[in-house]
Formats: structure tokens, sequence, C-alpha cells
């Protein structure tokens, strides 16, 4: 069940485009990366944003940190609204929402040593105390299961779950209340994948913070998230619980994308194949942006503006016009 008090987090009608040029007759063009996203997430929860490349994730997460400006809606974090006029200055966005990147080495300045890489926040943050920078940089470095005399080496004398680890200590430093992982185990080995991943949910009960794990690994997904939500060519078409989602997906793509996990004990399953690519959000298809994939489509699916939420429990809504029809196969 959804927990009562207010969010940390609250995106509601977020529209994120980019404009590209203008086409026939002067008509403007945009790519429609997110297109009326709502999402909340309360203190202590991971929320997990799954779908394919180019759904529209990293998108969010880029709005979220002002990153880029959101073309429409409004983003609340930590009861501040961070969109429109009255939008918190960055340093202060800074010190509530950091990121954890996909490439730890490519994220760490090569030239500058841990202590200068943890402690330059800090600095920028008006903490002018050298004892006190040290004491916070040690204090991180401890939180993520490293010896406080790496401080004085460099990024390219570690491993990439070492650099992993280092960080997410930078993104900690400055005791932000969410924290937004971008595919964070996806570089690494598969055999340092599950240390990282079990630091990031122990850090998150330690320290009472909120994570957004963006991911198409629904293997990841499924292990680290409470809540879970699936993107599609810019919008949400499902959301819920992670148990919900995993044990009764109701939308034909969920379905298709768990289908697809690998599972050693049912070998023989044949996963649910998704025919041709994602269409270009550049002109995404009318009626249901899923209906030239989905195996299910109907030709309803084919017009209008796409199927709206249908509620199919207390924390579990989907958009389909199966679920509308009570279509057993659903
Ligand atoms: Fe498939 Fe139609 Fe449902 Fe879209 S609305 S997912 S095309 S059945």
């Amino acid at each position: 069940m959804i927990p009562e008090a207010e969010p940390l987090l609250s995106v509601q009608g977020l529209k994120v485009h980019y404009p590209v040029r203008h086409g026939w007759r002067g008509k403007p063009l945009a790519v429609k990366a997110v297109d009326g996203v709502d999402l909340t997430l309360h203190t202590g929860q991971c929320l997990g944003l799954v779908g394919e490349s180019g759904c529209g994730k990293s998108s969010i997460a880029q709005a979220l940190l002002g990153l880029v400006p959101a073309t429409e809606g409004v983003i609340r974090l930590d009861g501040h609204e961070i969109t429109g006029t009255a939008k918190v200055p960055a340093m202060a966005l800074a010190r509530s929402a950091q990121m954890v990147f996909q490439d730890p080495m490519s994220s760490l300045n090569p030239r500058q040593t841990i202590r200068e890489i943890l402690s330059g926040p800090l600095r920028l943050h008006g903490m002018t105390d050298r004892a006190e920078r040290e004491a916070r940089v040690a204090e991180m470095l401890s939180l993520v299961g490293m010896a406080p005399e790496v401080a004085s080496r460099y990024p390219h004398e570690f491993s990439g779950g070492q650099r992993q680890r280092l960080c997410i200590a930078r993104a900690l430093i400055l005791r932000p209340k969410l924290v937004i992982c971008d595919e964070p185990v996806s570089a690494l080995d598969v055999s340092i994948r599950a240390q990282i991943i079990n630091l990031l949910l122990e850090l998150k009960d330690r320290l009472g913070i909120a994570l957004l794990l963006i991911s198409h690994d629904l293997g990841v997904v499924e292990h680290m998230s409470d809540r879970i939500a699936v993107m599609y060519l810019g919008r949400i078409v499902e959301e819920g619980g992670w148990r919900e989602i995993f044990t009764a997906p109701a939308h034909p793509y969920t379905r298709a994308l768990i289908s697809a996990i690998p599972d050693p004990m049912h070998r023989d399953r044949a996963p649910a194949r998704l025919g041709g690519e994602i269409p270009s959000p550049l002109s995404p298809p009318e009626g249901c942006a899923f209906h030239p994939r989905c195996p299910l489509a109907m030709p309803r699916c084919h017009s209008g503006g796409g199927p709206e939420f249908t509620r199919i429990s207390a924390d579990h809504r989907a958009r389909c016009h199966l679920l509308q029809t009570g279509n057993p196969h659903v």
C-alpha cells in the first residue's frame, strides 16, 4: 500500500520535450522524451523505473536534478518545488538529490585524488573547516566499505566495484535525501554486482534515504525495488508494488519484459517476444503507443489518445484497453 505521509518526491504531469527542427510549413517538432508522467516516492523506499533504452527514464532523472528544464508539469522534492518560476536554486537542489552514474570510471576525474573528489562538493557548499571535511570524507569512505587511507589515491588505482563505491560515497557526501541510481551495476562484472546492490540497499535503510533506481534489468529492479513503474515511449504504462508487478503483471509490455528475464529453473519456458523496435518519440503512434508491437492489439488501440489508467488494486494500475473490457488474457 502507498504510505499516507507526504511523499519525499512528487511528480505530476511531467513533460520533457526537446525541440529539434521546424517541419513541414513551419510546424514545430519535438522529441517527446517524457510525455505526462506522475510519480511519488517516499523516504526509505526504492522506486524502480524500468523500460527499454530511449523510453525516457534518464530524461526524468535529468529533470529531477534540474539538468534539463521540464516542458510542463510539477516536481516537488522534500516540500520544495523544483520546476517553474519558484524553483529552488541549483545549489539547494544538489543538497537534496544526487546521482550515481552507470560508468564509475568516466564519472570520476582521473586527475584528482579521492580526497579532492569527495571534499570538492563540501568546499563548494560552504564547509570551510579542513578538519571537518577530512572527517566527513573518512566517514563516507567507511560507510561504503573503504578504508580512509585510500583518500590519497587516484581513481585508476581501483577496481570497477571499488570505483562504484567511491561514486556512491561522492553522491552521499552532502547527505542528500534522494539518490538517483542510473543503471548503477550494468557496467560492472557480474561477480560484484550483488555487492553494490546490497550496499545501496543497506545505505538506504541506514541513512533513511530514498532511491530512484533506473534500469532496463528487471532482475536488479526486482531485487531492489519496493515499487516499480514501467515506462514505454515517455509514459508510465504500469505501476505498483514489486509483488503485484512480478506476480500479476497486467500490461502486455510488462509481461513481455518479465518473461524475458533469464530463469535457470525454467529453461524450457519461451519468452514472449516483442516484434519491432520502440517507435521514435519524434512521431509516436496514435492511440496506444505500444500497439505496433502488441500481440493483443485491437482496432480501438490504433486511434485516439491511448488508454487511461485502470486501477487493478489499491496499489496497482495499468494503461490497457483490455483491462476495461475484462479480457481474460489480462
Ligand atoms: Fe495492447 Fe491495445 Fe492494451 Fe495497448 S491498449 S497494450 S495495444 S491491447
